[in-house]
């Protein structure tokens, strides 16, 4: 039986499990995925060791140690050392090796959007582990990415092709794609939005990275205004099924798990 797992802090209701017993059931897989809840950092490193005992092939990594886990791994693939934050890693003979999965989760949704991001002016609202995520993803397809930050001086960042505005300058700017990446609207504070739908008008596209509730009051705003939109789901399970090909070495078929979890889920 193959191990796999989720190492975070509180995190029992975590929708990964059926994620990852969904792809098992699919492609039978004899495999089994387990919550890991630590309580805190220094209780990582034995925590790995017993995993590494264990025989366990791969692990999620979640809120609060997507940057804490970079100190005891051996090696970081390109777009972790990029973005400074992983949310997978996979035990191998003699390493361990971290992944950021939400990167290819994000690359995947702008596929199912239909974007074409080329030169294309970006808005990600918020500057946590997601929007870093998002900013590589973007810079990576030659977007032009604007992050509106609280605090835009504290969280500018030096990159090419990146740059850090306020909410107020937000009001006078348009563009092609705006990304809810603050937990702004999630369950059960459903009564707010990030942005008002005055911002929303000036964007083609709005996608919130929430995928509980289905349709945020951002993505309200912008389906008003006739916007397409799409919400977190895709990015989750995405990220999930990259997280079991890179264990597997496999390929696995992303819109057959899509469909079958997307109605479980929003029934
Ligand atoms: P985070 O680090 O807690 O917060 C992200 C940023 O949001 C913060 O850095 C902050 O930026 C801004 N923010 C926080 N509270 C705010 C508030 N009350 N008003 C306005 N801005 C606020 O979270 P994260 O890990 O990056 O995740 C962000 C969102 O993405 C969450 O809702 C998370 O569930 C979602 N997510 C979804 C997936 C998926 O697979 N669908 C994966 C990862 C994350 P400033 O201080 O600069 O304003």
């Amino acid at each position: 039986m193959k191990k796999f797992g989720l190492l975070g802090k509180n995190i029992s209701y975590s929708f990964s499990p059926t994620l990852h017993n969904k792809i098992f059931e699919l492609y039978n897989f004899e495999a089994e995925y387990k919550i890991y809840d630590v309580e805190d950092e220094g209780s990582i490193e034995g925590f790995l060791k017993s995993m590494k005992e264990d025989n366990i092939l791969g692990l999620n990594i979640t809120i609060p140690y997507k940057t804490t886990i970079l100190k005891f791994v051996d090696e970081l693939s390109s777009e972790v050392k990029d973005i400074g934050a992983a949310n997978c890693i996979k035990f191998s003979k003699n390493k361990i090796t971290a992944y950021n999965t939400d990167y290819f989760g994000l690359i995947k949704t702008f596929e199912k959007m239909g974007l074409y991001l080329k030169n294309k002016k970006v808005i990600i609202l918020g500057s946590g582990g997601a929007a870093k995520a998002c900013i590589k993803a973007l810079i990576d397809l030659n977007a032009i990415v604007y992050t509106v930050s609280r605090n835009p001086e504290k969280t500018k960042m030096n990159l090419l092709n990146c740059f850090t505005i306020s909410y107020e300058e937000l009001l006078e700017t348009s563009g092609y794609l705006i990304i809810n990446a603050t937990p702004v609207g999630t369950f059960p504070n459903t009564e707010i939005s990030p942005v008002s739908t005055d911002v929303l008008q000036n964007f083609d596209f709005a996608l919130d990275l929430i995928y509980n509730p289905k349709e945020t009051l951002f993505l309200k705003f912008a389906h008003s205004k006739n916007k397409k939109i799409e919400n977190g789901f895709c990015m989750l399970v995405s990220q999930g099924v990259k997280s079991e090909e890179i264990w597997n070495d496999v390929e696995l078929n992303y819109e057959k798990i899509y469909d079958e979890l997307v109605d479980e889920i929003y029934k």
